[in-house]
Parts: C-alpha cells; sequence; structure tokens
C-alpha cells in the first residue's frame, strides 16, 4: 500500500461521500493507487481506518464538496440518500459521480437537478462486489453514462477502483446496464434454485458434482444471448435458429411433469413458459426466443 506523501499528492484528489461496505472497499482502492482522499460519511466513526491510512476526513458533505478539486464521488444507500446528502451543498462548478445504484430514471433527474445546480454529472452502475474492489484480476467494473469530457477527464482515477465502461451520454444508460445485468442474473438465480430443488430429495446425489455441471451448461448456454441480439437487430427471429420455439414449448411439458413428479412448484418457470406457448400459438413457432421480447413490452 502507498503511504508516500509526495507521490499522493501528484495524483488526481478524490472526494468520496459514503463509507458503508462498498464505499469504504473505493476508500481503499484509492489511497492504494496514491489519490489524496477525503470523506464524509454520515456515522463518522466509520472513517477511522482511512484516517490512519491518510484520508482526512470533512465535518459535512457541504464542507466536503467545498474542498473538492477533482471528481466527488457518492456511493450511498439509494437515491433518497443521495438527494438527502447534497441539499443544500454548493455544486457550481463541481465534477460529481453518483455510484449509488439506483434506476435511469433517478440518474437522468439527478443530471438534471445537478447540472441545473452548475455541477458536471457523470452516472454509475458498480458491476463488482466490495473484495474486488481495487483487484482488476477478478474482472469487476463500473459502467459510466453522462458528461462524456468530465468521464475522460477523470478515467484514469476512476479506474484505481475497477475497471470503467462508458455507456453514452445519456445518464440513464449506466443504471439501465447495471439493472439489466442484475435482472438477467436474478433469472438464472431463479433457474438454479429451480434446478437443486429437483434433486433436493435424492439422497445419492453428489450436489457439488451438480453444481459443477449446471455451471458449465449454463455457461455454454449463455452465449444464446447473441444469437438473440442478432435476431433483435435484424428483425429476421428464425434466423439461426438452432432450436426452434414449438419444439422448446413442448419440452417444457416435460420440464413440468418432472417437477410434478419431484414435487417442485414450478412458478420461477410457468411465466416464462406461457410466453413461449403464447408465440407458438401466434404462428411463430418456426422463432428462436426472440419473440418473447416484444410480448414482454407488450408489443
Ligand atoms: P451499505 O449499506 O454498507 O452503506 C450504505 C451507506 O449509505 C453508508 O455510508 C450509510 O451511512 C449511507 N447512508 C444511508 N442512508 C443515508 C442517509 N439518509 N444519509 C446519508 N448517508 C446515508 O451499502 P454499500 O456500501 O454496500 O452500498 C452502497 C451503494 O453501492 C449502494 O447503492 C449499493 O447498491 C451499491 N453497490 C453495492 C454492492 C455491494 O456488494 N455492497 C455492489 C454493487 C453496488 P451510515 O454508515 O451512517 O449508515
Amino acid at each position: 500500500m502507498d503511504h508516500d506523501t509526495s507521490s499522493r499528492s501528484s495524483r488526481t484528489p478524490v472526494t468520496l461521500l459514503g463509507l458503508g461496505d462498498m464505499g469504504t472497499a473505493l476508500a481503499h482502492a484509492w489511497l492504494a493507487a496514491g489519490h489524496p482522499l477525503t470523506v464524509w460519511n454520515r456515522t463518522p466513526a466509520k472513517a477511522g481506518a482511512l484516517v490512519r491510512e491518510g484520508a482526512r476526513t470533512a465535518p459535512t458533505p457541504a464542507a466536503a464538496i467545498a474542498s473538492a478539486t477533482g471528481p466527488v464521488v457518492l456511493c450511498l444507500l439509494d437515491d433518497a440518500s443521495v438527494t438527502e446528502v447534497l441539499d443544500g451543498a454548493g455544486l457550481g462548478g463541481k465534477d460529481l459521480v453518483n455510484l449509488t445504484t439506483g434506476t435511469p430514471e433517478q440518474a437522468r433527474d439527478l443530471a438534471r437537478r445537478s447540472e441545473a445546480r452548475g455541477a458536471r454529472f457523470l452516472d454509475g452502475g458498480i458491476m463488482a462486489v466490495p473484495p474486488m474492489i481495487g483487484r482488476p484480476e477478478t474482472g469487476g467494473y463500473v459502467f459510466y453514462s453522462g458528461d462524456r469530457e468530465l468521464f475522460e477527464r477523470h478515467r484514469e482515477t476512476l479506474e484505481a477502483p475497477a475497471g470503467a465502461r462508458f455507456t453514452g451520454t445519456d445518464p440513464g444508460h449506466a443504471a439501465l446496464h447495471d439493472v439489466a445485468l442484475l435482472s438477467a442474473m436474478t433469472g438464472m438465480f431463479a433457474g438454479i434454485a429451480h434446478a437443486f430443488a429437483l434433486v433436493d430429495d435424492e439422497k445419492d446425489l453428489d450436489r457439488t458434482a451438480f453444481a459443477a455441471l449446471l455451471t458449465d451448461w449454463l455457461r455454454a448456454m449463455a452465449g444464446s444471448a447473441q444469437g438473440m441480439a442478432a435476431q433483435l437487430e435484424s428483425g429476421d427471429y428464425t434466423e439461426g435458429v438452432v432450436s426452434n420455439l414449438a419444439m422448446m414449448a413442448a419440452g417444457n411439458d416435460t420440464l413440468l411433469a418432472a417437477a410434478a413428479d419431484q414435487s417442485v412448484d414450478p412458478r420461477l418457470l410457468t411465466p416464462y413458459m406461457d410466453l413461449m406457448r403464447r408465440r407458438v400459438t401466434q404462428g411463430h413457432g418456426a422463432e428462436g426466443l426472440a419473440g418473447t421480447v416484444g410480448l414482454l413490452r407488450g408489443v
């Protein structure tokens, strides 16, 4: 870890509001990379270890922001806490980087409000958990969107805790990417839970070996996202189809019968199976799964 004052002073100063699990991990990464760091947290005691590592504390968010000459990073619980913390602070000429998870609309609204108060604004969505921060080998990264010039100016600083991926000048796009990936993950977790429920009652089944099979299978099937993207781009949902919808919908009956035999509630699967069946009923049995996207959007 770098505690050297001379090398620290040559790096861009960072101001960080929020020292929860994620904020603390970010703080350690910036200190380790030699950035002068000013922190504020609602519960001041959480700054103790960071101060011993060279961070300075500010008594209020407004004071922290007023003294900032580099990016002001917010990593708080939610959008409401960000609004509360920025209330009454002078934002004129400041570079705000919001790493608090929120919706795309919350990010756009915060961008409008911040810019109206004279700040530049960048929103971020963190695709990592705290132990991945400051460890590039783990592959963690952050989506950014909003002010491109702000992003380019502070890119090197922002990349100290985790990789940085700019998703566009619409400030809502980082949150949109974040939420879309997390939503896909949630669906995957549902599938994994169902799979384990199917085998759960089998006394002679090795769960660890089963988990390895499950992981390999999901990894192989995840590639179908590229095929779906190509179909959605071209508008031809039969393009490159290797497993057609009519076959898959028929196969769903087998999955449901097996769930019934194993006394497993199929509730995590049936909503998507219903969409597949609807698309087949509409005469699209030769397609892949891309048609279900429009059904979800009601078009
Ligand atoms: P924590 O719950 O550990 O910390 C929450 C932080 O928000 C604390 O600093 C807390 O202050 C502060 N806070 C909460 N409410 C208020 C308020 N009304 N006014 C001022 N400060 C407030 O959360 P994390 O640090 O883990 O997460 C922070 C953000 O990072 C969240 O948006 C989360 O979604 C995102 N994130 C977290 C990941 C993770 O795995 N942890 C992964 C990816 C994103 P105090 O210490 O006083 O309670």
